[in-house]
């Protein structure tokens, strides 16, 4: 148990050979502690345990040899300023040369009589060296120590950190776990080691810096052994444990005024409801009521594929909610979302008598003034807005249910904000896409989740098809028979940042080029991020109506906006996007009964990673299948493309590798959260510095 007293809990630069240089070059890289040298584990293990006599090196192989040094000097080279540190080696079979380049001080390490071993690659220059060897000299007198550290064995290698070679940290490593006390403290609670089968934390440590003999050095190389697996277990658990503390925390809230629900709420909501819910809607609406009605606080993720309906299920909560009296904040991500969700949600609650506001980046000042104040006294019972929602100025009256839209645009920090302004209300958190399990239970993992599988009925599935640009005209040909039969099309251009005008640039001359050249019958529209609000949401609205046949559109329509009619969505320079941002994309069709198409368009060649995304793309309609390739192909830093998504700093353990024992140890913290944390030391010990040891100081 990590606490005062804890040997782990040594700073490093009380350490014999730890001067303030190196103690420095430690900081850096965010060791401070023997526990943090200790959980640094190494970047690869080398084995050099198979001694091979002098008279058997072969060139191209790196060997382990073991001799007396001979002679040992610096030979100068023909290159100025280059020098080459030279031994002599002999054994009972030969002698051989060890070479090292430009390292003078060696003078003052090897002289002739030592014994010593040597790793390195074996090379043919004016006959065969050994050349800039990993070395460690033996006793005196030959006899070889107990253990040697760097050669003859299997040897852990860390990555250089400064000054910190790598043999320098294999050095203090080996000290420091020499020095371990026998009874060193163990953060897994028994009963989880017992259950399942884990050896100590001492043992495991010892054995993952220095692997016995005949350890399988490639099991080792994937993070695969016991004593590896065990310490990576044990950072999940200790991750996963913090999170069930949280959320047992945050139940521990009490929201002043849990709903009821009655006769009059139920017709209430049923008066809006334009369609009858699917089977999955209404189990997640069940949850999400049954939460509301409880003392403590709702904290939900509502997942689903895109187009799975998620907006009305939310929509029906705030209906409960304000039919309770309470006001409800609607969180988007984009302003083009913000304003669709404010006209979906006006047009559904037209005859309520609830009144709705909007409030974004845009909204002109003295508009603002006046909604801020309506907010603030009540008024308004909903206000659907952008992340302007969180910023200070914003105060509600009765701030009962806060529901954020595609979530993962979100820091984590702006979730938390937009809660503050309420006393301790309902949390709903809607994710644009699917999340893989692993990171669910990672960044969600104080959640509860819904999930509403499958999509409303009526819907015929989307044809996704790729395209190489030099067929552009059949993909226009598909558009124009769209456009022939009453539909709409989108035409999306990617825009990033970093080329943002050549981008915009394109995006324009094709609206263009569409309009005068290939769809002159037609209306062609464009919309992007940098027209000014008014000007977006008459674009829209024109598009809504069908007044705009084909949308020329930067990525702003990405995620939520919601016209059934479009039934084509080509997609420019496909191989430029992200996977989950192209399900994302094509999502925006086949929202009506009518059979849809999406194109990728790409180049004839391009990258392996970018060909996998458009195939598999092309093979799957299922978000959640589509999330967990995007998992693998990008890693999880990137999956949510935000520095902010609440992904835990981890030591050992990696998210993608180790996802199985993730699963492992949230049972495991579940178990010990019912049966031990209310008697655990553990639970102080998280408590005061889970946030810290996980990189999530400030997290909501
Ligand atoms: P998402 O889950 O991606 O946010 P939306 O909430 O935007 O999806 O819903 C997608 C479309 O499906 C909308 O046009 C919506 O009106 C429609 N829809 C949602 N639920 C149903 C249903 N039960 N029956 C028919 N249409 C539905
Ligand atoms: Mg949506």
């Amino acid at each position: 148990m990590p606490a005062v007293t804890d040997p782990l809990a040594t700073p490093l630069q009380f350490l014999k050979g730890v001067g303030p240089r190196r103690a420095a070059d430690f900081e850096r890289i965010g060791v401070h502690t023997v526990e943090d040298l200790l959980l640094r584990l190494p970047r690869r293990y080398e084995n050099r345990a198979d001694v091979v006599p002098i008279a058997r090196m072969r060139p191209g192989q790196t060997t382990t040899i073991i001799g007396e040094v001979v002679t040992s000097g610096i030979r100068p080279t023909r290159r100025p300023g280059f020098r080459l540190f030279e031994l002599a080696v002999r054994d009972a079979s030969g002698v051989t040369r060890a070479v090292f380049p430009n390292q003078a001080f060696l003078r003052d390490v090897f002289q002739p009589g030592q014994h010593v071993v040597l790793f390195g690659p074996v090379e043919f220059r004016q006959g065969l060296q050994i050349s800039n060897p990993d070395y460690e000299i033996l006793r005196d007198d030959g006899e070889e120590p107990e253990a040697t550290i760097h050669t003859g064995r299997i040897v852990p290698v860390y990555e250089k950190a400064g000054t910190l070679t790598p043999r320098i940290q294999r050095s203090l490593v080996h000290r420091v776990l020499a020095e371990l006390p026998a009874d060193l403290p163990d953060p897994l609670p028994a009963t989880v080691r017992r259950a399942r089968q884990l050896m100590s934390r001492r043992e495991a440590l010892h054995l993952a810096h220095f692997p016995e003999a005949g350890a399988d050095v490639e099991q080792l190389n994937a993070c695969a052994t016991d004593a590896q697996q065990r310490l990576i277990f044990e950072e999940f658990f200790l991750f996963q444990a913090g999170v069930l503390l949280r959320r047992a925390r945050q139940r521990g809230d009490r929201k002043p005024k849990p709903v009821t629900i009655d006769d009059r709420v139920r017709e209430s909501a049923r008066r809006v409801l334009p369609f009858k819910l699917t089977d999955g809607q209404r189990e997640a609406l069940r949850a999400i009521v049954a939460d509301m009605q409880k003392p403590e606080p709702m904290n939900r993720l509502l997942q689903g594929d895109v187009g799975a309906g998620k907006t009305i299920v939310a929509l029906i909560a705030a209906i409960v909610a304000m039919e309770n009296g309470l006001q409800v904040a609607f969180m988007a991500p984009t302003e083009i979302l913000a304003d669709q969700h404010y006209v979906t949600i006006r047009r559904l609650l037209d005859a309520s008598r609830f009144r709705i506001a909007r409030l974004t980046g845009s909204v002109p000042a003295a508009k603002r003034r006046a909604t801020l104040a309506e907010i603030a006294s009540g008024a308004v019972n909903l206000v659907v807005g952008t992340h302007a929602l969180a910023e200070k100025g914003v105060a509600f009256a009765a701030l009962g249910l806060v529901i954020i839209d595609e979530q993962h645009r979100f820091g984590v920090i702006q979730r938390a904000a937009l809660r503050e302004k309420g006393t301790n209300p309902d949390v709903l958190v809607m994710t644009a896409t699917p999340i893989p399990r692993t990171l669910a239970l990672t960044t969600f993992g104080d959640l509860d989740v819904s999930t509403i599988r499958g999509l409303p009925p009526g819907r015929t599935p989307i044809r996704t098809i790729a395209r190489s640009e030099t067929r552009r005209d059949e993909v226009y040909a598909l558009v124009r028979e769209a456009v022939e039969a009453g539909r709409q099309a989108y035409v999306i251009y990617p825009l990033v940042e970093d080329s943002e005008k050549v981008d915009l640039k394109a995006a324009t001359a094709m609206a263009e080029h569409l309009q005068a050249e290939v769809f002159p019958q037609y209306h062609v529209a464009l919309l992007h991020g940098r027209l000014k609000a008014d000007e977006k949401e008459r674009v829209m609205a024109a598009f809504a109506r069908g007044d705009v046949h084909i949308l020329v559109a930067t990525t702003v329509v990405e995620v939520g906006v919601d016209v059934p009619n479009a039934t084509v969505m080509v997609v420019e320079h496909a191989e430029r996007f992200g996977l989950s941002q192209l399900h994302q994309l094509r999502g925006r069709v086949g929202r009506g009964a009518a059979a849809s198409t999406c194109v990728l368009v790409s180049p004839p060649r391009m990258g392996e990673t970018s060909q996998a995304r458009i195939d598999a793309l092309v093979a799957s309609t299922d978000g959640f299948e589509i999330a967990e390739r995007d998992l693998e192909l990008r890693g999880p830093g990137d999956f949510f493309g935000t520095r902010q998504s609440g992904l835990p700093s981890l030591r050992v353990g990696d998210l993608m590798r180790d996802r199985r024992l993730m699963d492992l140890a949230r049972v495991e913290a579940e178990r010990w959260m019912a049966e031990e944390s209310a008697t655990s030391p553990l639970t102080s010990y998280l408590t005061a510095n889970w946030a810290g040891r996980f990189g999530l100081v400030g997290v909501g």
